[in-house]
């Protein structure tokens, strides 16, 4: 499709990506119209892909994992899922491997990791991260969540929502205050299991768009977290969260990348073949000339991201880098998205038509993983420092 040749990528990337095409189109692109009346992709899916080795990949081997560091294996994962156009799975498994496994890896005692990663890699453990609260999304320091330290264990009490994964999440990390007089000081981190008595969870949101994902709220009410459950140190866990949002950025940014080319391609292969006026769709000039516009934007977009994801590898990505980069791909698969649905004509506005769904889950990507404006007071204050 694009002219500029891709340079970052090696004959074993290349093995790599054909495993997880081929996974993708026989386990996930065939259940996924299921799974969006679900509201969830299946625990099923979740154990093929430990089965076949693409979860956190980057696990130590003690833990089952192939020790992977190199995240351009990473982003063939994210990109090939972006390519099927399935959102949900393309949100929900890259979420457990690389936002909410790095917290463990980076974080997580000995006794937790030895508890809870062979389970992630396995895909036996569904995980999820819980920072936005029904009162603070945004403005994270003004959470309410409570984690009050007693002589053996953690007391959280709070409730979370909008929590990807959340459903059938099995481990969540959960900011909660451990010193409410304090703002971003007195935030931590900690593995909360579903195990854990007075845990529950919220069903499966209605949302506008991801379908097949299980986004819901979570409600905590006096539940005892072991000490060694807490992740890195008391008062923390702002800082970590932090650290760790820049990777999420980065993934939403590919992600939304992906999306948008999948989306692209759905168009190009429909104006080929929709007539009007004795011509297709893509004999009138508007259409070459849009197409030709989408098309200039997405190469540009894709040797910007391949370079981010090189700089990541050398963990040369800023939070500043990551937010632009997650600003600018999200408008870019918006902007696709509705250019997408404008050639298809009135079909672009059917449920079951590719697009119309396309157009539906690109909006959120602006606004979680902290919102475009967030991302762009980030950008600015680099800028300005
Ligand atoms: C489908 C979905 C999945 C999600 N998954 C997760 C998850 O897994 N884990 C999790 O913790 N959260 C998750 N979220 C929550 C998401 O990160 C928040 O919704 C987001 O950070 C925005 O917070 P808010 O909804 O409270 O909006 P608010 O913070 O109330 O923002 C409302 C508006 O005000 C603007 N605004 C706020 N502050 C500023 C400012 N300083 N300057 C300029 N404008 C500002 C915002 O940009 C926005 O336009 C998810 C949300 C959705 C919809």
């Amino acid at each position: 499709m694009y002219g500029l040749p891709r340079t970052i990528f090696t004959e074993e990337h290349d093995l790599f990506r054909d495993s997880i095409k081929d996974f993708i189109a026989q386990e996930i692109s065939p259940n996924n119209a299921q799974w969006e009346k679900n509201k969830m992709v299946s625990r099923e899916s979740w154990k093929k892909l430990g089965d076949n080795g693409f979860l956190c990949i980057q696990a130590p081997e003690k833990f089952g994992g192939l020790n992977i560091q190199d995240f351009r294996y990473n982003a063939i994962f994210i990109e090939e899922l972006g390519l099927s156009g399935c959102s949900g799975p393309a949100i929900g498994y890259p979420l457990h491997s690389d936002i909410v496994f790095p917290y463990i890896l980076h974080y997580g005692t000995e006794e937790a990791k030895t508890k809870y990663v062979p389970g992630m890699v396995s895909g036996d453990l569904i995980s999820a991260v819980a920072m936005t609260e029904p009162g603070a999304g945004s403005d994270l320091q003004n959470i309410r969540s409570t984690a009050e330290e007693m002589e053996d264990h953690f007391l959280i009490n709070g409730s979370k929502t909008f929590i990807t994964n959340g459903y059938l999440s099995d481990i969540v990390v959960v900011a909660a205050k451990t010193d409410p007089t304090k703002g971003a000081k007195g935030i931590s981190l900690f593995l909360i299991d579903k195990d854990m008595p007075g845990f529950s969870k919220g069903i499966p949101f209605e949302k506008v768009g991801l379908h097949a994902q299980d986004t819901c709220e979570l409600f905590f009410e006096d539940v005892k977290v072991p000490k060694h459950n807490l992740l890195g140190k008391i008062g923390m866990g702002f800082n970590y969260l932090m650290t760790e949002l820049a990777q999420e950025r980065l993934i939403v940014a590919l992600s939304a990348l992906a999306l948008a080319e999948s989306t692209f391609q759905t168009t190009v292969d429909y104006v080929k073949n929709r007539p009007a006026f004795g011509k297709m769709v893509s004999d009138f000039q508007n259409t070459r000339f849009k197409l030709a516009e989408m098309a200039a934007k997405l190469e540009q977009a894709r040797i910007y991201c391949d370079q981010l994801v090189v700089l990541h590898n050398d963990k040369k990505v800023d939070p500043a880098m990551a937010s632009a980069a997650k600003y600018t791909m999200t408008e870019l698969q918006c902007d696709v998205a509705d250019e997408c649905v404008q050639l298809h004509g009135g079909y672009g506005y059917m449920w079951e038509y590719a697009v119309a769904r396309a157009y539906a889950d690109a909006r959120v990507q602006k606004i979680y993983a902290g919102t475009n404006e967030i991302m762009k007071e980030l950008i600015a204050r680099k800028i300005l420092k």
